[in-house]
């Protein structure tokens, strides 16, 4: 037995699904995973673990993985030398940018890349190419909560940890099917109502196991919760239950605030939300009478087309009630890939150098100038959507895509593919020929997490260390070697070997990450940015001051309509989310067998009002065409989750023609210019008995 023992290896890895970040032990032999075990000392999740975090890991073995470099001839791919892809690949952009200029090329960074891949990614951007045009996946998500922070607080991440969740005394959920989505901090907010006693809020248009648990749920209408919040902001103010003295000395912008929520009164909200005016006031009474409110927000808030609003007006609730720098209090947006906030704090975002130093601080423009040795670019990029736009205009002539199934999980997909034909060059780095894989000039084989060393940032802003437990598969390569390699053939000189010189160069250009390196990481440490020079770092945001110029927080007025897209023809709203077995449009998970078999195939579930109104029942197919263009046909299940003129689909699809998104369209809030999924109007047909 100690033989064997002595072949098994345990490495240190953090899941790859979910902003919670857990960390556990990977036993592997070979390529053989062999179990997980999570460990007392995993900071974010202890001893707990989901059916993803547990299971989820076979994809790494597919036989689908990409094995080597892959070039386009007509309908097909060859296999193609590192050399050769690499060369062809510096050969293609170099004609394209001195043909239309650095500003035709765009870069989209996966939430699944590691820190140091996504600083490495948007230095090629900037520094190589010369252009801003770098963007990641939290603008499909995301986004709307980072500018609804933004506005207010200053910094666009969660101001505590789990912790604090745990501790709050009240917890509000809105948007955020937590159970499904975030397991592990599902698991502790129920066990948060169980042990400590803490009251639970849901706000959602779908009644889902933790809705089920609340003490109190509201359903509004979908695309209102702004209202909802600010008739329940207004209330507050009108009872006298504020918290003054926080306003008075640590908050700017109240009367500005009250004015433009003073139209929200218990009557208008009533009736623009649905919901009954006694909820109003109980939630009021809720937040009133507790002593540390928490609130968590997920994509039933930022999917919309008011998602930023929405967003602020969450952060200026807590404001008016004194809810930030205290322990149990604060706002936490859900991060919803494992690396969403990484990724934008080390960088891939088209106005903001890693660590949010704006693109328009000379000082800031100066220092990387002067560390890259380059002449920088002060234009701001452009976001994900206004590349795919800028592709069907003819100003966008290549994409460099990392890790990102941008055909599946942009909003719009035949647009999105229309654009990715389209395009003079597309490169892909990814394990797995995707949709837009197979759309590309050049596939590039990437490694898993577990074939490379690195660090992720979980959804409380906590830096964490993953190890290296098996050897990349067949010729595939970390993402930070290919984007090297790229560089390097575009006429760089960068000599990284290995992550921990990358973040040591992140962490002398990042005063957030100043005090960052590999050692202060070790094995199951971690550190929430900001981290000082001395490694000292900061669980809890704002106990002393803001992140704006005065150190006060800005009330920040809302301006907010009610949603205005569906029409006589188009009634029903759908509704897109994940479900626990699969993570988003399912490229690792429908890998996975177990997890294949447990949930096969996409559904749409149905509200028995919509489902007596069209004769739906349990396993008929419907035929559900948006708006906006596109159709699917799928099989429903009638649940009492949905209300009303109101369906259900999940992101995961086995079949391209099934997904979601092919009903989605380029409808975008302005704010932050994340699309408006759940604003999807639809109509739904019965078209065969199940
Ligand atoms: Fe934890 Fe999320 Fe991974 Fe589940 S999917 S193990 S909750 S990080």
């Amino acid at each position: 037995a100690k033989a064997r023992e002595s072949q098994i290896k345990k490495t240190k890895t953090v899941c790859i699904y979910c902003g919670v970040g857990c960390s556990f032990e990977i036993w592997t032999k070979g390529r053989k995973i062999l179990k997980i075990e999570p460990k007392p000392e995993s900071p974010a999740n202890g001893i707990l673990t989901c059916v993803k975090g547990k299971f989820g890991w076979d994809f790494v073995n597919s036989s689908e993985r990409i094995t080597k470099p892959l070039i386009r001839e007509g309908d097909k791919f060859r296999e193609a030398s590192w050399d050769e892809a690499i060369s062809y690949i510096a050969k293609r952009l170099k004609e394209i940018k001195e043909r239309y200029g650095p500003d035709s090329i765009g870069f989209i960074a996966s939430d699944k890349m590691s820190n140091e891949e996504a600083y490495l990614l948007q230095k090629l951007a900037r520094a190589i190419i010369g252009t801003n045009n770098v963007d990641n996946s939290a603008r499909y998500c995301q986004s709307p909560a980072t500018v609804g922070l933004w506005r207010t607080v200053g910094i666009g991440a969660d101001s505590g940890t789990i912790r604090d969740i745990e501790n709050a005394n009240l917890i509000v959920i809105v948007g955020h099917n937590t159970t499904e989505s975030h397991p592990v901090i599902g698991s502790k907010v129920k066990r948060a109502k169980k042990i400590n006693g803490s009251k639970i809020v849901v706000i959602d248009v779908r009644k889902h196991e933790i809705a089920e648990k609340a003490d109190l749920f509201i359903k509004p209408k979908p695309g209102t919760d702004a209202a909802v919040l600010a008739g329940v902001a207004k209330y507050l103010i009108d009872q006298g239950w504020i918290d003054k003295e926080f306003i008075d000395k640590r908050v700017n912008g109240f009367e500005e605030f009250k004015e433009s929520i003073k139209g929200f009164t218990l009557d208008y909200v009533e009736d623009i939300t649905g919901v009954p005016r006694d909820q109003i006031i109980k939630l009021a009474e809720m937040i009133h009478n507790a002593n540390s409110v928490a609130v968590l927000w997920g994509m039933g808030v930022t999917q919309h087309l008011g998602g930023a609003d929405t967003s602020t007006i969450i952060s200026d609730l807590l404001l008016i009630t004194g809810n930030y720098g205290k322990p149990g209090s604060g706002a936490f947006p859900m991060r919803g890939h494992n690396n969403v906030q990484g990724v934008s704090d080390f960088g891939c975002l088209p106005n903001y150098l890693p660590g949010y130093q704006k693109l328009e601080d000379e000082n800031v423009i100066a220092k990387f100038e002067e560390a890259w040795g380059v002449k920088l670019n002060r234009n701001p990029g452009l976001q994900i959507p206004q590349m795919i736009e800028g592709v069907l205009e003819g100003k966008i002539h290549a994409l460099y895509i990392v890790g990102e199934d941008t055909v599946m999980v942009d909003c719009g997909t035949p647009l999105t593919r229309q654009a990715l034909e389209k395009v003079d060059f597309l490169v892909v780095q990814d394990m797995f020929i995707t949709e837009t894989a197979k759309l590309a000039d050049v596939i590039l084989p990437a490694a898993a997490s577990l074939e490379k060393d690195g660090t992720f940032v979980n959804t409380e802003r906590r830096i964490q260390r993953f190890y290296k437990a098996m050897e990349p598969i067949g010729d595939s390569k970390p993402d930070w070697e290919i984007i090297q390699m790229v560089a390097n053939a575009l006429g760089a000189n960068w000599s990284y070997n290995h992550p921990a010189e990358i973040m040591n160069e992140i962490a002398k250009l990042g005063p957030i990450f100043a005090g960052v390196n590999y050692s202060r990481l070790e094995g199951f440490n971690s550190l929430l940015w900001p981290v000082n020079e001395d490694g000292s770092d900061t669980p809890l945001l704002y106990t002393n001051a803001f992140a704006t110029k005065d150190g006060k927080a800005i009330l920040y007025p809302l301006s907010w309509k009610p949603p205005e897209l569906k029409d006589e023809v188009h009634k029903v709203t759908v509704n897109t989310g994940r479900v626990l077995e699969h993570f988003h449009v399912g490229n690792m998970t429908r890998r996975v067998e177990g997890l294949r078999r447990k949930v096969p195939e996409t559904f749409v579930e149905v509200s028995k009002e919509l489902a007596s109104k069209y004769s739906i029942k349990n396993g008929d197919l419907v035929l559900v065409k948006s708006k906006f263009g596109g159709e699917i046909k799928a099989r429903a299940i009638v649940s009492d989750r949905v209300e009303g003129e109101e369906i259900f689909i999940p992101l995961y699809a086995s079949d391209p023609s099934k997904g979601v998104n092919n009903l989605t369209g380029l409808v975008i809030d302005k704010a932050s210019g994340t699309p408006g999924y759940k604003d999807t109007p639809v109509v739904i047909e019965k078209i065969e008995e199940g």
